[in-house]
């Protein structure tokens, strides 16, 4: 399988804190990946070196075998790439149609983008409800609807999620969950998605990546994690 991204030997440091210890990583084309870990591990770190959000003190990070380091984060959606960053950060004054907007700013396809207006809605049948609301009014488990359905109107062919579970319901949890498979499988878009609740994540990932105090500790396919020991004790709660 052809990796879509490449993270390799990638350290990264706040101030004199290093928060990753050498990562390397890869996510094939088409694929869900996930990275679990424990708070602090450096999770929401590895999307934010990748976004270039957090500078990599060393190391490389490829995109479609391109160095993305130095490109600037908000010039990625255009690339296919799009981040959805822990706590939502929708836009609270404008409408869930206008935020909706923003997720395909740089797109000239009229046709395309109501294409994806109409495909979102079908995804998410509360946002067409809402969709003269401000964001702000919206509950969190429709923020983070809006939040996802954002970023797929930018058309991404990768998706970076961070946490898209938190501080939500079990049970509008599992139907965000559906709409991440969903895209993955309707779409082909590749998923890197980082969770706390490792139960959710590695039954829909592929693959996943486990992080401890910033570096890569295992790395296997998520059905086989699941039956690993060490990983039902620390993260599985069995
Ligand atoms: P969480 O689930 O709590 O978000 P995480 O696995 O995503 O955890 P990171 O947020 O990437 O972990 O944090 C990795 C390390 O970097 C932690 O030790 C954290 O305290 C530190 N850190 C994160 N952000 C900053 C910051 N802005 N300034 C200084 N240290 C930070």
């Amino acid at each position: 399988m052809a990796a879509i991204l490449e993270m390799q030997g990638v350290c990264a440091h706040y101030g004199r804190i290093q928060a990753l210890r050498d990562v390397s990583l890869t996510v094939g084309e088409g694929e869900i990946v996930t990275i679990i870990g424990a708070n602090g591990a450096g999770k929401s770190t590895t999307l934010m070196t990748i976004c270039g959000i957090v500078k990599a003190t060393s190391g490389h990070v490829r995109y479609q075998g391109r160095p993305i380091t130095d490109v600037r984060a908000d010039l990625l959606p255009a690339m296919g790439l799009c981040q959805v960053p822990e706590g939502r950060r929708i836009f609270p004054r404008l409408t869930v149609r206008e935020n909706l907007d923003m997720g395909a700013f740089f797109r000239r396809d009229a046709d395309g983008i109501e294409a994806d207006l109409g495909l979102v809605y079908r995804l998410f049948p509360v946002l067409f409800e809402r969709r003269r609301q401000h964001g702000g009014t919206l509950s969190g488990g429709e923020q983070q609807m809006l939040a996802i359905a954002r970023a797929l109107m930018s058309r991404p062919k990768m998706l970076l999620l961070d946490e898209p579970s938190l501080g939500l319901s079990p049970m509008i949890s599992q139907h965000i969950f559906r709409i991440i498979r969903n895209v993955n499988e309707e779409r082909g878009m590749t998923i890197l998605l980082v969770e706390q609740n490792a139960n959710i994540a590695l039954k829909l990932a592929d693959r996943a990546y486990v992080l401890e105090t910033g570096a890569v500790v295992m790395e296997d396919k998520a059905d086989r994690l699941r039956e690993n020991t060490d990983i039902k004790k620390a993260y599985l709660g069995q």
